[in-house]
């Protein structure tokens, strides 16, 4: 197992969050990769693969304001992280150019904030995961060590601490006929917009019911269907509940013949999560590896969610083991 890991990642260090009616501190914080960093090893440093896959994913428009977001809420007197806190329900496509319209426009939730090194950290998560990919495409597995996490964030949107989709720009950048499993708590509703109009590419994904968690509007069980396979989980979800939507995920993936496979691969199943309500163990982790290794594809696993961080190293290095 090859690891990538760049310290521009660093770069995104929002203060706090905004849920349930207060502001917390951000859980999603550039403390979780030194939980993980020492248990996986020696990483490698990513190259810089450009613009061009991230725009194989995203609209331009979204990415050119994800580049200068925080500029502008500096340039109208703002200090601190750019929050959203007005959202276009209607839907209607205006091109406001006062930056709160806009932070509305490419968003959905108060959780993701812009701060000044968001764009980089963001951009480096994509190439870590694109420089992993190019190992993968070389003959080993790879994990791309990514923070801010991807997998919320869809054509042209952020949230869920999610700017620019690395599964899905891996997926969309490989060349060859990818499949996406996404194992994190919670659904990854932006790479399956991202895939919405790509059949060739299969996305499954397991995660709590968004009836009840995050992000609520995507991932129920009737989004399945094409290239779609949602498989909504209740709170209290163990690993003998669990594998079983493993398994079925796994045969629907293989039914497309992918010639690759690009795990979403998030921590926050843990029982001791603080944000989430599954029960998964530190050793069922490798369980959960050995079962998606069984598909015998060349595995690119991309770091999410996971936010209880005296075990997130243990349940990554755990979960890479089982390779
Ligand atoms: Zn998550």
């Amino acid at each position: 197992m090859r690891c990538f890991w760049d310290e521009q990642q660093r770069l995104h260090a929002p203060a706090t969050e905004f849920f349930n009616g207060a502001l917390h501190p951000a859980a999603e914080h550039p403390g979780r990769v030194d939980s993980i960093l020492s248990p996986i090893g020696p990483t490698e440093t990513p190259q810089d693969h450009g613009l061009e896959p991230i725009l194989a994913a995203h609209d331009p428009a979204y990415v050119e304001f994800l580049r200068t977001a925080h500029a502008e809420w500096l340039a109208a007197g703002r200090a601190g992280d750019a929050l959203p806190y007005a959202f276009p329900v209607q839907r209607r496509k205006m091109a406001l150019d006062r930056i709160d319209a806009r932070l509305g426009r490419y968003s959905y939730d108060t959780c993701t904030p812009i701060g000044p090194g968001t764009w980089e950290a963001g951009y480096w998560a994509a190439q870590t995961g694109l420089s992993a990919l190019a190992a993968v495409q070389a003959g080993a597995n790879a994990f791309a060590l990514t923070r801010p996490p991807g997998h919320h964030a869809g054509p042209d949107y952020m949230g869920g601490y999610s700017y620019l989709n690395t599964a899905a720009v891996c997926a969309l950048s490989a060349g060859q006929r990818a499949a996406i499993l996404d194992v994190d708590y919670h659904h990854g509703n932006g790479t399956q917009d991202i895939l919405a109009e790509r059949q060739g590419i299969h996305f499954a994904s397991i995660h709590a019911d968004p009836r009840h968690d995050y992000p609520f509007f995507w991932g129920h069980a009737d989004e399945s269907g094409g290239n779609l396979l949602n498989l909504p989980l209740p709170r209290g979800t163990d690993w003998r509940s669990y594998e079983p939507a493993l398994v079925r995920s796994l045969e629907w993936l293989s039914e497309g013949s992918p010639e690759l496979l690009i795990v979403s691969f998030g921590a926050d199943t843990y029982a001791g999560d603080p944000i989430s309500h599954f029960a998964l163990e530190t050793g069922d982790y490798t369980r959960m590896a050995r079962h998606i290794a069984e598909l015998g594809l060349p595995t690119l696993i991309v770091m999410e969610g996971g936010y209880a961080i005296e075990a997130l190293g243990a349940n990554v290095a755990n979960f890479l083991s089982g390779f």
